[in-house]
């Protein structure tokens, strides 16, 4: 039986590594750690429904051995992997060609191995984009967004497709504000002609204090949470349900298989709710696109996506 988690040392020698393994392991997931992630399930279950004759799988890499495995994927023969968490910073820098997007935003989570040369993506953005539509019927691009947790690399990737969309107004709200304010220097030129909202100040550096977000959340329209408040037993919800409105969208980026605490203040308010299983279902859905040049079966991967984050 194959295992359920590979190690560098499995990939130095991938093909006595994965000796047992009935369809040949071509495509990962590399993290630290990495046996929380829902990605296997969901992309082997449009592999096998699409009749693929290769399988996804998860390498357990640490930070020290991230160039050398990221060299060893075209030996091993395979078609190219995902990053997540703490890796996708430092991608970049070990690609041969990265996407002008992935660039800009200066974070890959998606790797294509194109003969000897790497080549890197970044979905997790357009996954949201993809995500917003289906869950609220909205374009991110029509919409003033307040972005919580914007210094972290989920919020980074939001904050530059928001950009990128060239969205009605951007408020960067995150617990060390300075990473906020060095975000929005990058993304500052973006936002500098009026739209229709008028020319009150597009981007703007809010500090997580409740009187500030209160004096913000008037206009806005969707509330993203990009903390990991709200991911362990316990947690409070990063928003007080007394600063949500019935006129907000709320989208956490945390996927659970119900309510994140702060989808339950949100619910409480009245305002329209979704979580982060889209966005993981999106963002795999354009990964399987750049690799396969082909429609990603979305429906296969959404139901093994809801049954293996049930289990989690
Ligand atoms: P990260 O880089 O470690 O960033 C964590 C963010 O949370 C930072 O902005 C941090 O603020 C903030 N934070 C942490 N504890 C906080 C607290 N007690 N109060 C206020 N803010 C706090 O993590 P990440 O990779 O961006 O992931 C963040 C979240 O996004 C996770 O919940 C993850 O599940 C989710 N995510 C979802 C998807 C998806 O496809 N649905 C994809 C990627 C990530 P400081 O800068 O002040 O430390």
């Amino acid at each position: 039986m194959p295992k359920e988690i590979y190690s560098i040392a499995d990939l130095r020698d991938w093909a006595a590594a994965t000796k047992d393994a009935p369809i040949p392991l071509r495509l990962s997931v590399f993290g630290d750690p990495v046996a929380h992630s829902a990605s296997p399930p969901m992309h082997n279950a449009a592999l096998e429904h699409c009749g693929l004759p290769v399988r996804y799988t998860r390498l357990h890499i640490g930070a020290p051995d991230l160039a050398e495995a990221v060299r060893l994927l075209p030996k091993a023969g395979f078609l190219g992997t995902n990053v997540t968490i703490p890796h996708k910073h430092a991608m970049p820098g070990l690609m041969d060609e990265v996407d002008q997007r992935a660039g800009q935003i200066g974070v890959v989570n998606t790797v294509v191995v194109d003969g000897d040369k790497l080549r890197g993506f970044n979905t997790d953005g357009p996954g949201l984009v993809r995500a917003l539509r289906a869950d609220f019927g909205v374009d991110l691009r029509d919409l003033r967004v307040l972005l919580l947790g914007a210094g972290g690399g989920a919020g980074r990737a939001i904050a530059w497709q928001c950009a990128i969309e060239n969205c009605e107004r951007l408020v960067l709200v995150n617990r060390t504000v300075e990473k906020a304010a060095a975000l929005a220097q990058e993304i500052k030129s973006t936002f500098a002609a009026a739209r229709v909202g008028g020319p009150g100040d597009r981007l703007i550096v809010a500090p997580f204090e409740n009187a500030a977000l209160r004096a913000q959340l008037e206009n806005i329209d969707l509330i993203i949470n990009a903390t990991d408040v709200g991911l362990k037993a316990g947690d409070p919800s990063p928003l007080a349900a007394s600063l949500i409105s019935a006129h907000h969208m709320v989208y956490d980026t945390i996927y659970v298989a119900g309510r994140t605490p702060l989808l339950r203040a949100a619910e409480q308010s009245g305002a329209r709710v979704a979580n982060g299983l889209s966005m993981l279902l999106h963002q795999g859905a354009l990964s399987f696109e750049i690799w396969f040049n082909r429609e990603a079966p979305l429906a296969v991967m959404e139901s093994a996506l809801r049954k293996a984050v049930g289990q989690l």
